[in-house]
């Protein structure tokens, strides 16, 4: 029975863990409101928890909406040699692979723009439920473009005997390290093509995916086996991850990559929420359908064990 439930509990935790980490996401929403003009950070402010509880709505739908996990990432390789081939508007790219293909090699770019206007209509119709709702969604969506291993099939480094370097990156390192970046990050700016900005995320991770894998395999060769992995107390469980020397090494040795990726993850998500805002005509936040109405509706706790979409291999 104890296995059992340990089984579940870590494919539970497994899954919820992933995509920049729960942490990693709410700080990322939570943090970009500041970079927001003040008549829009106000409105944000007043729903500060909100928008960070539900920048993990997005990987909880995992399990209970199939369609949801392909939203969450882009498998480049399996697409095309060169990034630069791939169409960049949906009807063109499906056109070319058809959407089957597509929905099954990851369709985060296409899901950024679809989140994007989507989010405009809600400002729009000065609808409070939704600006919050998809406001959250996006951020999620922008930020998990902005890792480099959501853009590749050898996503966990599964082909390069690398195991677990998904979780390792995104997770363990900004858990670890996020505190000491430097948050100070310039102003929301219009961004006049969601779509070209989104593909320029992806773009820009796409060609880190071979750094990731090559600094950590190079380090690999460097520690003993024995050092690599420890049991580290999380979530009052001690479970076997990277060790904090090997962690501390490898964010030392991407030199920068997490904190750039992070930095600019929060300037994308809050300037597609600004330009969302003056897309919709800056209509006037006030009087709106009050955030406490939401409470009950979010996602509280998947109650499925499994994610629908692709698992992490330990
Ligand atoms: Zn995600």
């Amino acid at each position: 029975m104890n296995k059992i439930y340990f089984t579940l509990l870590s494919l539970l935790l497994y899954c919820v863990l992933t995509s920049w980490g729960f942490y990693a996401h709410k700080k990322i929403n939570e943090t970009s409101i500041y970079l927001l003009p003040s008549e829009l950070a106000l409105y944000y402010k007043q729903n500060i928890k909100l928008i960070r509880e539900k920048a993990v709505d997005a990987d909880k739908r995992c399990y209970v909406d199939s369609l949801e996990p392909v939203k969450h990432y882009i498998d480049i390789d399996k697409i095309e040699d060169t990034i630069d081939s791939i169409p960049i508007h949906w009807s063109k790219a499906k056109e070319k692979y058809t959407e089957r293909k597509l929905l099954a090699q990851g369709i985060i770019p296409w899901q950024i723009s679809r989140s994007y206007h989507i989010l405009v209509e809600a400002f729009k119709n000065r609808d409070s439920e939704k600006i919050i709702r998809y406001s959250a969604d996006l951020g999620h969506y922008v930020a998990d473009a902005h890792v480099p291993l959501h853009t590749t099939s050898n996503y966990n480094g599964q082909y390069t005997n690398q195991i677990g370097i998904h979780a390792f990156w995104e997770t363990r390192l900004p858990e670890m390290f996020a505190s000491q970046y430097n948050l100070i990050i310039g102003p929301a700016i219009y961004i006049p093509s969601p779509l070209d900005k989104a593909w320029e995320v992806v773009k820009t991770s796409n060609s880190l995916v071979d750094s990731v894998l090559s600094i950590e395999k190079n380090l690999s060769k460097k520690f003993k086996q024995t050092d690599i992995k420890s049991y580290i107390e999380r979530n009052n469980q001690l479970t076997l991850n990277y060790s904090d020397s090997y962690a501390t090494a490898y964010h030392n040795a991407l030199n920068g990559m997490v904190e750039r990726r992070f930095r600019a993850s929060i300037h994308t998500v809050a300037s597609l929420w600004y330009s969302a805002w003056v897309d919709a005509g800056q209509p006037k936040l006030t009087n709106l359908k009050t955030s406490s109405e939401l409470k009950s509706k979010g996602i509280e706790k998947p109650t499925a064990t499994k994610s629908l979409g692709r698992e992490e291999w330990h």
